[in-house]
């Protein structure tokens, strides 16, 4: 897309104002100095370094006049008030994932990942292309915030297991850390979901507060030491097929800022969600290999009829979710639309190449 093309999608179209700068300020004036608060720890491979990225792009793209000082989760404020404190102008900036906020609207979970919903690839389709993101925008503007996608993980896990899940029966009573929709879902199978951040899930799994997380995948999940709280590793990760993190952007401080500052703050948040999709397909593979062989991690698939029955309550969740929010419906039906309208090329391209790849006959995969 041409320049002007993104900037209009990312930033001035949506935003409603004119990217015009208020008052250039000459480049010996002091730096200008920004917070980032993030719902990560501080450095936490590929989120917390993704976070990291934004603000150094800003910093490198700026010759040093735009700082922006990056906070782990705790550090100026607990993970979940991340929105709250970007949205006040406290710091000017966040990045974590949009289902963390379903308590400010029940459409945010959209932004971020729908179960048996969209992959990476076709979830940037949908916002920059599809009207995803203009959505978004809208959603967010009541609260002074302009999101951006931020990274991608792609498909995740499925989730560590004390247990095999052999049925759906087994799911019943089962305490699993799953936020946003996928909880929903496991609440409906008759499991109960919890949303804590990750940086207590290690804890949260080898105490038996929780029987099962999911967190993200290989290379997340031995970063975090999950496998010596759970021996089985579940896939695939019908609940997160391919998580948008977020970046938000406090509004009256984006506005505040000279032109070229705005769109460099607006091209480091394009710019880190692609590098993070690429980090995470290159990491994954090395560290599902480290957990396999080294940690002697059990693999297992979920049952056929596990994932129909919780492809079946997803439908009946997010219909739900819509059900009771006239913004939600607007969202699910341009998510849902768009998934169905790219669907016939997702199976001609990447589905149909992948099974030539490998050799293995349609269907049998
Ligand atoms: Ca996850």
């Amino acid at each position: 897309m041409s320049r002007r093309q993104f900037l209009t999608r990312v930033g001035a179209g949506a935003l409603g104002v004119a990217l015009a700068s208020p008052a250039v300020k000459a480049a010996s004036e002091r730096p200008i100095e920004w917070k980032m608060v993030t719902t990560w720890p501080k450095n936490f491979p590929g989120l917390g370094t993704g976070a990291e990225n934004i603000a150094r792009y800003i910093n490198e793209m700026s010759n040093g006049r735009l700082k922006v000082k990056v906070y782990g989760a705790g550090e100026l404020v607990p993970a979940f008030e991340v929105f709250d404190t970007v949205s006040k102008g406290t710091a000017q900036m966040g990045h974590g994932a949009a289902y963390y906020w379903k308590g400010k609207h029940a459409a945010a979970q959209f932004f971020a990942s729908v179960p048996f919903g969209l992959t990476a690839q076709e979830m940037n389709a949908w916002l920059f292309y599809g009207g995803g993101l203009e959505l978004w925008q809208e959603l967010y503007a009541p609260f002074n915030l302009v999101p951006l996608p931020g990274g991608n993980t792609g498909v995740q896990m499925g989730g560590w297991f004390n247990r095999e899940i052999n049925s759906l029966e087994d799911l019943k009573g089962l305490k699993m850390r799953i936020p946003g929709l996928g909880g929903e879902v496991l609440t409906r199978a008759g499991g109960t979901s919890v949303n804590i951040p990750g940086g207590e899930l290690f804890n949260a799994l080898k105490n038996g507060t929780i029987d099962a997380t999911e967190w993200v995948g290989p290379y997340n999940d031995l970063a975090f030491g999950l496998y010596k709280a759970a021996r089985f590793y579940y896939y695939p990760g019908w609940q997160e097929p391919g998580s948008t993190m977020e970046a938000i952007i406090n509004k009256a401080a984006l506005v505040e800022l000279p032109s070229d500052l705005q769109h460099i703050v607006l091209s480091a948040c394009k710019l880190a969600n692609a590098d993070m999709l690429a980090e995470f397909t290159a990491r994954n593979n090395a560290a599902l290999r480290v957990l396999v062989k080294e940690h002697g991690v059990q693999l297992r698939r979920f049952p056929d009829d596990v994932l129909h029955a919780l492809r079946e309550l997803s439908t009946e969740v997010l219909n739900e979710v819509a059900r009771n929010d006239a913004f939600a419906r607007r969202v699910l039906e341009s998510l849902t639309g768009f998934r169905e309208q790219v669907r016939p090329w997702t199976d001609l391209s990447e589905r149909a190449f992948l099974i030539a790849r490998d050799g293995i006959q349609a269907g049998a995969g």
